[in-house]
């Protein structure tokens, strides 16, 4: 999981396609795009568990930055990943509905400042 995140920071399509085991594997292109509108500011990861030898889940929230909004927003979801030759892949993922931090909460990218003053500003 957290691989998978640092693979959407540094905008590595390849990584995350060889990864991803489904029947919707988005394409090159479709990341490209999801690349070039988001901002990540940081990875919270809220619970997770390992069910058997070879599946597994992750509970996170990625937070974000839409370049072209400006506005702060999270992808809150429980992913599930399966477990081949060693290598886990991401197979699907349950989203839910995220809020945001009120203005005095702890920064999302665990800056250590308030909301107000770093990325919700
Ligand atoms: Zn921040």
């Amino acid at each position: 999981m957290r691989s998978r995140f640092s693979a959407f920071c540094r905008r590595d399509s390849e990584y995350l396609i060889a990864t991803h085991k489904h029947l919707q594997v988005p394409s090159a292109e479709e990341l490209q795009q999801v690349f070039e509108h988001t901002q990540w500011l940081g990875l919270e990861i809220v619970s997770s568990a390992q069910d058997s030898d070879s599946t597994g889940w992750v509970e996170f929230k990625a937070w974000f930055k839409d370049s072209d909004s400006g506005k702060v927003d999270a992808i809150w979801e429980v992913s599930q990943f399966v477990r081949h030759n060693q290598q886990w892949y991401y197979t699907q993922g349950q989203q839910r509905k995220v809020n945001l931090p009120s203005r005095n909460e702890p920064c999302v990218c665990f800056s250590g400042k308030k909301f107000k003053k770093c990325c919700g500003a």
